[in-house]
């Protein structure tokens, strides 16, 4: 039987590079990728802490793009040879939140997702259905091809915030979503400021031309006050699960939060007088949501500086190298400092 290289998650803290069976076309959707690069995501790193769900024993990745290699009987839109982004996220298409539009709500989403639930592609090769296939354009690169479905939950946050030039927004977090994020604002807004404690991760706002501020350092309401003559924010993007308290006291009467970072640990406590008293709209949102194509054209027009993103590229051999620079050691599961923003391997 033909194998393939693939790191596959074991079980928490376990991540190990071996040789498997290459997958199979079985249902007649199915298509064959030759996975040409694959991101690793902060989720990847939350599942090797045992942070976030996941599935012992699957080929993690679900940041990849790839060439298609061999189709099912039915497939008829993805052709041999093409070039493709994948969506992750498998929406069953039949649940009344998929049929009313909703389908970051589908009832199924959590049981199928590529690189959690299901082999994704920290691997050679991958079996996708071929819904889950967007036709990249050759101005798009095997590795901007990586971020498409990233930036397809940003694209759905941008949707839900409708963000305008006279916005003053503030991204808590400088990982990838706040740095996309934080692109999207130079761009539309009228100022920006980001906050973020890792110092290599502060590094690359600064070289991003983004004022940046350290939480751990200052006061970063106060901060945002002066940086707005008094105002505060109109759109507070919280991108690390952990600061909904700090967003809210950043935010202008009327203005809106995003609460978007994900971290099932946490709580805090609000006091729902101050939400209504000020007028605050804390917009909910997960996943991308009819986010991929938007995407591809964002990227294929440069309209986003994505230079400092990506900190490097390495092989599928090195990737678990990588998790050590993205600030977990896999041996203690304990945090370090990171090296890095985004890595990407590349088959
Ligand atoms: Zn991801
Ligand atoms: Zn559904």
């Amino acid at each position: 039987m033909d194998k393939m290289k693939a790191l596959v998650f074991k079980n928490v803290g376990q991540l190990v590079l071996e040789e498997i069976p290459i997958p199979k076309v079985k249902d007649p959707d199915d298509v064959l990728l030759k996975v040409k690069a694959v991101g690793i995501c902060g989720s990847d790193v939350k599942i090797l802490e045992g942070k976030h769900h996941f599935k012992p024993n699957t080929v993690l990745g679900h940041e990849f793009c790839g060439e298609v290699v061999e189709i099912g009987t039915h497939v008829r839109h993805v052709k041999i040879g093409d070039r493709v982004a994948i969506d992750n996220n498998i929406r069953c298409g039949f649940c009344s939140f998929c049929r009313m539009g909703l389908s970051s709500q589908c009832v199924e989403i959590k049981t199928s997702a590529l690189g959690v639930m299901r082999d994704g592609g920290y691997a050679e090769y991958c079996l996708v259905p071929e819904k889950q296939c967007y036709l990249l354009p050759d101005g798009i690169d095997d590795i901007l091809g990586t971020q498409v479905e990233t930036l397809a939950t940003v694209v759905n946050g941008m949707n839900t915030l409708q963000m305008l030039p006279y916005d003053y927004v503030m991204v808590l977090g400088f990982g990838p979503i706040g740095y996309l994020f934080s692109q999207f604002a130079r761009n539309i807004a009228a100022k920006v400021a980001v906050t973020e404690i890792d110092p290599f991760r502060i590094s690359v706002a600064k070289a991003c031309g983004l004022t940046v501020w350290n939480p751990n350092e200052v006061d970063v309401a106060e901060k945002i006050s002066e940086f707005t003559y008094g105002r505060k924010a109109d759109i507070v993007i919280e991108a690390t699960g952990n600061a909904l308290e700090t967003a809210l006291r950043c935010v202008t009467p009327g203005g809106k939060v995003l609460p978007f970072g994900m971290d099932s640990s946490i709580t805090a406590s609000v006091t729902p007088n101050e939400i209504t008293r000020w007028a605050t709209k804390i917009l909910g949102l997960y996943l991308g949501q009819n986010t991929m194509v938007p995407s591809i054209r964002i990227f294929q027009e440069n309209r986003l500086n994505m230079g400092p993103f990506f900190t490097k590229v390495i092989p599928l051999e090195a990737g678990v190298s990588a998790f050590d620079c993205l600030g977990l050691d896999l041996k203690t599961l304990e945090h370090k400092p990171k090296s890095a923003m985004k890595i990407v391997m590349k088959m």
